[in-house]
C-alpha cells in the first residue's frame, strides 16, 4: 500500500526550525501549533494514509491544548504504535520545499532520526531537499512545505 503526505507552514523571525525531527539552525523557522515539524507531518499523513487510517489532524486535532507546542516526534510514534502490528514500512521518500537554509548538512541525521522512529534501517529513508526557485510564498522565504510517500507491506 501506498500513502501520500503533503504539510506546509508559515516561517517567522523568532521561531525554531525542526525538520524530521531535527533542529535546523535558521533565521526564521515555523509558526504552528505544534513544532511546526513539516517533514514529520507529511511523513505521519502518509503512514496514515498507506494504511487506510486517515489524517493526522482526526488523530492529533490542531486546536486540542494538548499538542499545544507538541514534540512532533511523538505523532509518528504514535502513529507507529497503530500500524505496527499490521504493516511493515518498505520505503519511505521525502521531499522538503524550503528557499533556506540549505539541508545538505541536516539530511543524515534526519534521515537517522527518522528510521530510528519508525524502526526501520536509514535505507530505506530518503530526504530531498529542494527550493521553489525564488518563485512565490516558498521562494520568498515565508513558508515551507513537504511531501512525503511511503509504502506498507501488510504483515500476514
Ligand atoms: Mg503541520
Amino acid at each position: 500500500m501506498i500513502g501520500f503526505g503533503y504539510d506546509i507552514h508559515k516561517l517567522a523571525k523568532g521561531e525554531s526550525l525542526i525538520l524530521g525531527g531535527v533542529p535546523v539552525e535558521s533565521d526564521v523557522g515555523t509558526a504552528a501549533h505544534s513544532d511546526g515539524d513539516v517533514i514529520l507531518h507529511a511523513l505521519c499523513d502518509a503512514l496514515l494514509g498507506a494504511a487506510g487510517l486517515g489524517d493526522i489532524g482526526e488523530h492529533f486535532p490542531d486546536n486540542d491544548p494538548q499538542y499545544k507546542n507538541a514534540d512532533s516526534t511523538r505523532f509518528v510514534k504514535e502513529i507507529m504504535g497503530m500500524i505496527e502490528n499490521s504493516f511493515a514500512i518498505v520505503n519511505i521518500d521525502i521531499t522538503v520545499v524550503l528557499e533556506k537554509p540549505k539541508l545538505s548538512a541536516y539530511k543524515k541525521a534526519i534521515r537517522e532520526m527518522i528510521a530510528e522512529l519508525c524502526g526501520i534501517s536509514a535505507e530505506r529513508v530518503n530526504i530531498k531537499a529542494a527550493t521553489n526557485e525564488k518563485m512565490g510564498f516558498i521562494g520568498r522565504g515565508e513558508g515551507i512545505a513537504a511531501f512525503c510517500i511511503s509504502e506498507l507491506s501488510r504483515i500476514e
